[in-house]
């Protein structure tokens, strides 16, 4: 059972709004580029988990997709966790390209893509510090202790080799197309449970609550200035930005109307700018001809308001990442 399904993280989204939103003549336009793709090739990777997944037994497992938690100095940050009443298991998705060699002396990670021989960092001993940190998390919380098992789970078309008599790695390493069997044959070694139903709730709603994802500070990541983002409403058929408020409608000069374009400008404004917006801002952002327009968009939306009057300020709820409003729209 899913409980925290997969989905874009909000640091792709992020970084795609803000991709979208600025001029590709900039010097750190290449870099971002190049991050969202291996930002959406882990992603995929982690996709790749699903279906394996979806074939155990349906109410046995609670599944944990993207869980990040912190502690006192640490972060533990997992793909896939599952817990069931009788054991726990860390899954780290590995969508790597090309051949992927597990030396033993010394302990070492080789990946050659395209005849480029690359060290990478080791996904045993990634796993093994994952182990260490959700077993420490749990004591910190005062949770009860399960047992923690782990692999790095690597796409089907990754070719991998483990040096003979490197133990360790042939004990963590796991490819998407036998993962389904080994979760079986892990169910046959832990056969007594080891938490009540109670106690697997109660971790539950502990990893949920204090599941806290990363947002990442692209300003500081990519140093630029805020004055470098295109501000205005995207039109949903020509995708240029600057669409016209008039008559309660958005027009483009492509000749498409739409009734709530303003909502994927608001959900780039959320990435971008954070949760908080005043009528002024929105004003700017939005491209709104005036005060009062702007105000009857805020209530039309139903924005709940923030401090004083003069002051105040419109929540954006974190719900609006993943509204799928935009994609449904319909013209008018
Ligand atoms: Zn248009």
């Amino acid at each position: 059972m899913d409980v925290l399904p997969k989905v874009v993280s909000v640091s792709i989204l992020a970084m795609e709004a803000l991709k979208g939103r600025v001029s590709p003549s900039l010097k750190f336009y290449n870099q971002l580029v190049e991050d969202l793709k291996m930002e959406w090739a882990g992603h995929n990777g982690e996709k790749a988990l699903i279906y394996p997944l979806s074939q155990l037994e349906n109410n046995k497992y609670l599944i944990f997709h993207g869980l990040r938690l912190q502690g006192d100095g640490y972060t533990v940050q997992l793909d896939v966790y599952l817990i069931s009443l009788y054991f726990s298991l860390i899954l780290e998705a590995k969508n790597w390209a090309g051949e992927v060699c597990f030396k033993k002396n010394p302990k070492q990670v080789v990946r050659i893509v395209n005849d480029v021989t690359q060290g990478m960092p080791n996904p045993v001993e990634q796993v093994k510090m994952q182990q260490h940190n959700i077993k420490k998390w749990l004591v910190d919380n005062q949770l009860p202790s399960i047992p923690i098992e782990g692999y790095a789970v690597f796409g089907s078309s990754t070719i991998v080799t483990i040096e003979k008599g490197y133990y360790e790695a042939e004990k963590f390493i796991c490819k998407t197309d036998c993962l389904y069997s080994t979760i079986r044959k892990m169910e046959t070694l832990y056969k007594t449970p080891v938490l009540t139903h109670e106690k697997l709730h109660e971790i539950k709603t502990q990893l949920l609550e204090k599941n806290t994802p990363l947002i990442k500070n692209l300003y500081e990541h990519y140093r630029f200035e805020r004055s470098v983002i295109i501000t205005g409403v995207r039109c949903p058929q020509c995708l240029v930005l600057g669409m016209k408020y008039k008559r309660k409608q958005w027009c483009c000069a492509c000749g498409c109307n739409s009734k709530n374009a303003h909502i994927q400008a608001l959900r780039d404004y959320l990435l971008l700018f954070g949760p908080a917006i005043s009528n002024r801002e929105m004003r700017w952002f939005l491209h709104l001809p005036s005060k009062s327009i702007t105000s009857k968009l805020i209530a039309e939306v139903k924005l709940e308001k923030v401090g004083s009057t003069r002051k105040a300020r419109y929540k954006l709820p974190w719900d609006l990442v993943y509204s799928t409003s935009f994609k449904s729209e319909k013209k008018v």
